[in-house]
């Protein structure tokens, strides 16, 4: 016997937590699940909710950050997932994620991007941003005082210190590296450094007598190297279930604003919104099923009587179910719609071989060169073709298929699984997640209504 729900979301990345969410808004008593496999990239990237910072196919010598996304986004390809949506859509989705994110995203007041100083010493423009990140604006003109630590090679803080001073921003920047109180390993996970500051432990420091709670360590081992900067900004390890707690209290002892510079992976922020995702769709009400995939389907015939059917389903076939393998366990999985958001190249929702490029679970078509040399470009920093590789949708997110018709009537697609667009390029990932996720899952939504 299937299991049966209404909506099935296939992949529980942002774009998938989004459509799921969605959905469950539309529909009141509709039972909605999502499967996923394995972790997504939230828990890799930077926690940032980019909607668009660059302008595809520019230069790298023409690249100026976009001031204002939502003006830029007109002038996108017609077949760019933000035109397939809209614009009015991805201006709801945003909305959508600022109800869900509460008070642990700023950037709701402003169309304009924010530039946030990461980790190497660049700014990303970006359209919102968590709150950690929020003193440390690089349009704030207050001189700041970057601590990196001995233990965190990744973040170089007189590096990044020299690099935002080079790229012109409007304060002095100065870096140190110290060395983190109850902390001696290189090897101590970003999550170790969070739980010493959240749970305040006991640790020994040579800047005070004896043992002391690890927030006032962490601030006395901080204080001698603090000048005349207003502001201290360090790598995000600031706590992970009391991270506002954590900064107010290193705030008190250091006198200075203090905010988190996003890392690279595993990253801190994007665990945060993870969880703020997942505790949603319990509250939503959303079946959650991990750490399985879908690895097959079956349709329902195309009707080609017409009796009963619009125009569309009777050329076009539906998805009757799906197959989750469960430790070799084939288990059907039966829904009137299904969300497909099993990521890119990346989340491996699209593959390639030798051969080919393909769409894992439903062979939808992505479009590509048959001679794989021309899926990509010598020049490492020129735009690579495999970089816009994904299904294309027409406008209510169902793939398209080589003859232009939707492949399956019930299937919508959203996120990184998705072709035409170049997220690392554009910078442009969460917000295509966020926007088609939003769309998807409000269609899947009102189509079992
Ligand atoms: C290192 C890194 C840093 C980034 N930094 C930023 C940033 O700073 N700002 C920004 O806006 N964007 C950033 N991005 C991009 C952004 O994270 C992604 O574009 C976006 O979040 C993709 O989300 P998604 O839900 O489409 O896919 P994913 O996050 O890839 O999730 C797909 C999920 O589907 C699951 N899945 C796959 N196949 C199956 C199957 N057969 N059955 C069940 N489940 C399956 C996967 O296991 C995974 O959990 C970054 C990406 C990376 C990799």
């Amino acid at each position: 016997m299937a299991i049966t729900d209404d909506v099935l979301v296939i992949g529980g990345g942002l774009a998938g937590a989004t459509a799921a969410l969605a959905a469950a808004e539309t529909t009141e008593d509709a039972r909605i699940r999502l499967v996923t496999y394995k972790q997504s990239t939230l828990r890799h990237a930077s926690g940032l909710i980019d909607v668009l910072g660059y302008a595809p196919g520019t230069t790298d010598d023409q690249q100026q950050p976009i001031a204002d996304p939502y003006t830029a986004l007109e002038s996108l390809p017609e077949s760019h997932p933000y035109q397939r949506v809209g614009i009015d859509a991805v201006r709801d989705a945003l909305a959508f994620f600022d109800e869900i994110a509460g008070d642990a995203y700023a950037g709701a007041h402003t169309d304009r991007n924010a530039l946030v100083p990461t980790h190497g010493g660049t700014v990303k423009p970006t359209a919102r941003y968590p709150v950690s990140t929020a003193e440390g604006l690089a349009s704030d003109d207050r001189d700041t005082l970057l601590v990196g630590f001995e233990t965190l090679p990744d973040f170089d803080a007189p590096l990044a210190a020299a690099h935002l001073e080079a790229a012109g921003a409007p304060f002095d920047a100065r870096g140190v590296t110290l060395s983190f109180p109850g902390i001696g390993r290189d090897d101590a996970k970003v999550t170790r450094y969070a739980h010493l500051l959240d749970h305040d432990e006991r640790v020994e420091t040579p800047s005070v007598t004896g043992e002391t709670g690890a927030r006032e360590a962490l601030a006395a081992t901080v204080n001698p190297h603090l000048d005349e900067e207003s502001r201290v900004g360090f790598p995000a390890i600031l706590g992970d279930a009391h991270p506002a707690a954590v900064r107010e209290a290193l705030s008190d002892a250091l006198g200075a604003a203090v905010f988190e510079v996003p890392m690279g992976p595993p990253s801190l922020p994007g665990l945060r919104l993870e969880d703020l995702l997942y505790d949603a769709l319990e509250s939503a009400g959303v079946r959650v099923t991990s750490g399985v995939p879908v690895v097959d389907y079956e349709t329902v015939a195309a009707d080609s009587t017409g009796e009963n059917s619009t125009a569309d389903e009777t050329t076009t076939a539906a998805i009757d179910h799906v197959i989750v393998d469960r430790n070799g366990a084939q288990i059907p999985h039966e829904a009137d719609q299904y969300v497909l958001a099993t990521g890119g190249l990346v989340g491996k929702g699209v593959e390639s071989n030798r051969e080919r490029v393909t769409e894992g679970i439903f062979d939808c078509y992505v479009p590509h060169a048959t001679d794989r040399y021309d899926w990509f470009v010598d020049d490492v920093f020129g735009e690579q073709p495999y970089a816009r590789f994904g299904v294309v949708p027409d406008e209510e997110l169902r793939p398209l298929g080589t003859d232009d018709n939707p492949e399956f009537s019930n299937l919508r697609a959203a996120g990184a699984v998705l072709g035409d667009y170049d997220y690392a390029a554009e910078k442009s990932g969460a917000g295509v997640s966020l926007a088609t996720g939003y769309v998807a899952g409000t269609r899947a939504g009102e189509a079992c209504q």
